[in-house]
């Protein structure tokens, strides 16, 4: 289970004041190639409200 998973995406669902609320989050890769650095990660979580 996530916790203390700190988020800024706030058109989310399930952020709440910085923080996610979901149970599980997934985290997928945004590239078809392998991942070298954090912007090619990407919250397969995300639901706008
Ligand atoms: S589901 Fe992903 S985008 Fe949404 S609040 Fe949680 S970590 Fe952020």
């Amino acid at each position: 289970m996530a916790q203390n998973v700190l988020c800024e995406v706030n058109s989310c669902r399930f952020w709440a004041e910085n923080s996610c609320t979901a149970s599980t989050i997934k985290i997928g890769k945004s590239t078809m190639t392998d991942v070298t650095r954090n912007a090619e990660t990407d919250c397969e979580t995300f639901e706008t409200k």
